[in-house]
């Protein structure tokens, strides 16, 4: 028998406001523990909520550049649990009448022409617990404590339909996602510390079947990698259970990345009742159709849209139009090199060869690259007219990268310019000539492989600054005789 896997996704997308959602604390990381704290967020009694317009915001961004329609009436309700890292006793979310439903993105699939639309089913808001920190605290013994800086802390929980069909599959549908969060500037997308992080929904069916399975939850997953991992494991265990003669039972599982395998974690009939209810302390949340259409028309132009006029209006192939769109700092570094005068091929050449090499190396993100667009474009000048050759041009940026200063102080200070002067290189020929007097011959004889080894020696001779054509030129005519 044959399987077919079925996916369903849920990602929590922490957002980067200044504070927290119900209260005016700050959700900067790493600060003394309970030291952004208030009422609010350690859940007194009494206590009221006020909610963060940012936020609301920031999940309209979300729900626009995901298809998604904007609920015109949209509630909060209590999710009842008990954990220690919850004072409150319930987590703020929303279950009916979430702000954005009914979205899709379309995915591209290695290998396939069409993309696949994966779609969405539900975008909402809701409020992050706090954290335990086990074995860490001053003073005698090593019990457990509680900080609730991280209580509080707005989440856009977005939940896909189970229209994935591979591990492949969802890794592409996570990387889009991730993509259009971070370009919308509402989430950092740092997924190690779990900006970004996704449960995965996972059975098998056999194919042709129009059933689903029973489904495994794996919770909180926090890299592409380990996504992959964990689905594929997944989908094998199940399929190994069914051939077994077992059957698969509902259940939260753990994925654990050093064995790459996933253990339960509780079952359905363990698993929680939230009750959920409308909270009573905060009002519905009614958005106006003029807020939608100014938060739309505010939207900044979208990697996809942006990926096709690179290539409509600039000619870029799909290739590099798909690597320089990868973020939104590098699409504008582009658009402002090719503005500042620079060739868009050459302008992406060298954003996806030298900058991303020498960003790698040094560490330092692309908004704080030390070569500017406008310095990269005066580069390419040099090199169209002849100033200096394109490999030089390498040594120069070597320069510009690590003292920020522009390509032509580091050409005059180097002495880097490119000897074009045809008197210059024919004396420079006439001497390698005259100490390889055999390999001239053999050249004459017929065996034309040797014009390298000329146009070899003439480069290092000229400390590789003679201009290669003309040193083509001049020797094919000197050698001829
Ligand atoms: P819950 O609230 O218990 O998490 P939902 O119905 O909201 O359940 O579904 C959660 C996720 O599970 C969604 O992303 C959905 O697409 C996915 N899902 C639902 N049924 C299946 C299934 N049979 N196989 C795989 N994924 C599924
Ligand atoms: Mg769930
Ligand atoms: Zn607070």
């Amino acid at each position: 028998m044959r399987y077919q896997p079925v996916i369903g996704l849920e990602v929590h997308v922490q957002l980067l406001t200044d504070t927290k959602i119900f209260c005016g604390c700050s959700t900067t990381f790493g600060a003394e523990p309970n030291s952004h704290t208030c009422p609010v967020c350690l859940g007194m009694p009494g206590a009221l909520p006020v909610l963060n317009k940012k936020v609301v915001e920031f999940a309209i961004k979300a729900g626009l550049s995901t298809n998604c329609s904007i609920t015109p009436r949209s509630i909060f309700a209590r999710k009842n649990y008990f954990y220690p890292d919850l004072p409150k006793g319930y987590q703020i979310s929303q279950f009916e009448d979430p702000i954005c439903q009914w979205g899709w993105l379309d995915i591209k699939i290695e290998g396939q022409d069409e993309p696949k639309r994966i779609h969405i089913t539900r975008i909402h808001m809701e409020e992050d617990a706090g954290k335990l920190v086990h074995g860490e605290l001053s003073g005698p013994g090593d019990g457990s404590g509680v900080d609730l800086n991280r209580a509080c802390t707005p989440l856009l929980e977005v939940v896909s339909e189970p229209d994935i069909r591979s591990s492949d599959e969802a890794v592409s549908y996570l990387k889009q996602l991730h993509q259009i969060v971070t370009w919308l500037g509402i989430c950092d997308g740092n997924m190690e510390e779990g900006s970004f992080r996704c449960d995965a929904n996972v059975s098998v069916m056999p194919v042709g079947s129009d059933t689903f399975g029973t489904r495994a939850e794996i919770k909180n997953v926090n890299s592409f990698k380990f996504v992959k991992q964990a689905i594929d494991y997944e989908i094998q265990r199940q399929i190994d259970l069914i051939e077994d003669g077992g059957t698969i039972v509902q259940e939260t599982r753990l994925f654990d990345p050093n064995s790459g395998t996933t253990r339960s974690m509780r079952s359905k009939e363990e698993a929680h009742d939230y009750r959920y209810f409308p909270d009573p302390d905060l009002v519905p949340l009614v958005i106006s159709e003029e807020w939608v259409e100014s938060t739309r028309k505010g939207l900044p132009e979208l990697p996809e849209q942006r990926q096709q006029r690179f290539m409509t209006d600039l000619g870029l192939p799909l290739y590099d139009a798909e690597v320089l769109t990868a973020s939104r700092a590098q699409a504008d570094y582009f658009e402002a090199g090719v503005a500042a005068g620079g060739n868009a091929k050459a302008v992406g050449n060298w954003i996806m060869g030298e900058i991303t090499r020498s960003l790698n190396d040094s560490g330092a993100s692309i908004e704080a690259c030390p070569v500017t667009p406008a310095q990269l474009a005066e580069l390419l000048k040099l090199i169209d007219n002849g100033t200096i050759s394109g490999k030089i041009a390498k040594t120069v940026f070597e320069g510009m990268f690590r003292t920020g200063k522009d390509a032509a102080a580091i050409v005059e200070e180097q002495g880097l310019v490119q000897v074009s002067d045809s008197s210059a290189i024919e004396g420079i020929i006439d001497e390698i000539m005259a100490a390889n007097a055999g390999q001239v011959e053999e050249y004459r004889g017929g065996k034309e492989k040797v014009f390298g080894f000329f146009v070899g020696q003439v480069m290092r001779a000229s400390k590789g600054k003679a201009n290669p054509s003309v040193v083509n030129e001049l020797l094919l005519n000197k050698l001829k005789g």
